[in-house]
């Protein structure tokens, strides 16, 4: 499926998973920290095993790179920094991360070099460091003990956070507007249009070229894969290439592709149609020249085995597979499941199942209702992307009357008032409820507060009102505050702080930054100018 460049003799040796599986290898999804695209030497996509000598993405904790049409196709397999009251694991497992290895380096099992400056090769544990062959890293014992900074890591398991909508970058305070190293390239969101360097449009007569669209989604966007086929290609033949295309490794048989008309047909939209319509004209017209546009699509079925992963602790499987047919609703599902894991005895009620989308910007999750038909809903994630599909996945969670609580630093304000008065001011300026928030500690040298917010939408809604607030003509500022629980660091760990200011040092500062953040955990990590500590 991918772009996968193995010697013959070692192929059999192989264990690294292929771009098409990831999702359903990852442990925690944990959603990257994209900052804008650059220009990275001599490194390679994570996703299409190509060399990166266009603009890219590369997440700013994990050693993850990936074109900005290959970002689509990359899931939230990221480093897990700190606990969200998801799926909180209190052992490490080491995070493997393939390619873009340093140079020199020696593999831990066979103590031979690996790694190299030509291909994706070697592995990587992106907490302890350890370096390893891809058919090595196998037989390595899981855990991960963070390696020789043990001592400096703040273990992730001591520090809590419960993010929900904030984006990474807010997390772990990486300013938003660094200088991007392109200048030829604006494009921020990644969504170019389509991969035309990916496959040249084929001069060759016996092939043609078609535009391949991944469901509705990609529609929506603009968002095509080219494959290119001989003239003659049977049916089937299509289908696998273009699925191949969109990084999907399912039976053909399972797929079909539409033209862009039968798709117009199919929606209710009249401009949509219009619009379609005249497409399809221009290709029939110029079909030389224009490259056909089709749609996958997913055959309807009537039965189907999923997946559903339980969220809870220490459960020796992963996941258990069930069988659903047109009848199965969520309630049927979590009544059928809670037996095979063992959880038999308890009320239905108090669980319930949650989609999980993991994306590789961001981790979206959703609770299913209880009358919802799965066969449905799988068939409308597959209308919408067939990736997205591949990308998704059902666990089954404990309802729980968890409290929230986010802390949110803000500073900027006046010095030397009392807590009342501090309390006043955001009252006016952001209108604040204190029904929820509260103000949990003054510095009033430095004019700032911490608020303690029990909701996470008026945390939100403050976040992003304190950027754009003025008091006495002084911008505030907001950062969102981890809780480290401190009776959980090990004894003999004294985890580093590192201040880092950008801008001394010969404009080095963003290059240390980036290092520390993958070297340490990222909420260790502070930059003077954006979060770092007060004055004084
Ligand atoms: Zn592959
Ligand atoms: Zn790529
Ligand atoms: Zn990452
Ligand atoms: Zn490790
Ligand atoms: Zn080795």
């Amino acid at each position: 499926v991918c772009n996968f460049m193995s010697h013959e003799k070692c192929l059999k040796n192989v264990k690294i998973p292929c771009s098409c599986i990831a999702p359903s290898l990852v442990r925690v999804p944990v959603a990257h920290c994209f900052g804008p695209p650059g220009h990275y030497k001599r490194k390679f996509c994570t996703v299409c095993r190509k060399s990166l000598e266009s603009p890219a993405f590369r997440c700013e904790v994990c050693e993850l790179h990936v074109h900005t049409d290959c970002i689509l196709f990359a899931c939230s397999d990221c480093r897990q920094c700190h606990q969200d009251g998801h799926q909180d694991h209190d052992t490490y497992h080491h995070h493997w991360r393939e390619g873009n290895l340093p140079s020199g380096a020696r593999c831990e099992v066979c103590k031979k070099t690996c790694g190299s400056s030509e291909v994706l090769s070697g592995m990587r544990c992106e907490w302890c460091g350890i370096l390893a062959h891809a058919a090595c890293y196998i037989i390595v014992t899981p855990e991960c003990t963070f390696g020789r900074l043990r001592n400096m890591i703040l273990p992730p398991s001591c520090v809590q956070l419960f993010s929900r909508n904030f984006s990474k970058l807010h997390c772990f305070r990486i300013s938003e507007n660094l200088p991007t190293e392109s200048d030829e390239d604006d494009d921020v969101d990644g969504s170019t249009q389509g991969s035309a360097k990916d496959v040249q449009i084929s001069t060759d007569s016996s092939k043609q070229t078609l535009k391949i669209f991944d469901g509705n989604d990609a529609v929506k966007r603009n968002q095509f894969r080219l494959i290119s086929v001989p003239r003659i290609a049977k049916n089937e033949e299509v289908v696998e290439a273009a699925l191949r295309a969109c990084y999907i490794n399912d039976d053909q048989r399972e797929y079909e592709l539409q033209t862009f008309t039968q798709q117009a047909l199919l929606c209710d939209d009249v401009i949509n149609r219009n619009d379609a319509a005249e497409d399809s004209n221009l290709c029939s017209v110029f079909r030389e020249s224009v490259p056909e546009a089709w749609i996958i699509r997913a055959k309807p079925k009537d039965e189907e085995v999923i997946r559903i992963y339980p969220a809870w602790l220490k459960v020796g499987m992963a996941y258990v597979s069930l069988r659903v047919n047109k009848d199965s609703t969520t309630q049927t599902v979590i009544k059928e499941v809670l037996p095979l894991l063992g959880r038999q005895s308890e009320c239905l009620q108090n669980f319930k199942l949650v989609e999980v989308l993991m994306g590789s910007k961001q981790v979206q999750r959703m609770v299913l209702d209880n009358q919802e038909l799965i066969l449905n809903r799988l068939k409308d994630i597959r209308k919408t992307s067939i990736r997205q599909m591949n990308q998704t996945r059902f666990y089954i969670v404990e309802n729980s009357k968890s409290v929230v609580q986010v802390h949110l630093f803000v500073g900027g304000l006046p010095p030397q008032l009392s807590s009342e008065e501090y309390t006043n001011i955001l009252k006016d300026e952001l209108a604040i409820k204190t029904n929820v928030v509260s103000v949990s500690h003054v510095y009033q040298a430095q004019g700032a507060v911490v608020l303690e917010i029990s909701c996470f939408s008026e945390a939100e809604r403050i976040y992003m009102l304190v950027k754009d607030t003025t008091v006495n003509d002084k911008p505030l500022n907001a950062v969102v505050i981890p809780e480290v629980v401190a009776s959980k660091i090990p004894q003999n760990c004294c985890p580093l702080l590192v201040f880092v200011n950008p801008k001394s040092g010969g404009l080095k500062g963003r290059d240390l930054l980036y290092s520390f953040r993958k070297l340490l955990n990222p909420h260790q990590v502070f930059e003077l100018t954006n979060g770092g500590p007060l004055p004084g």
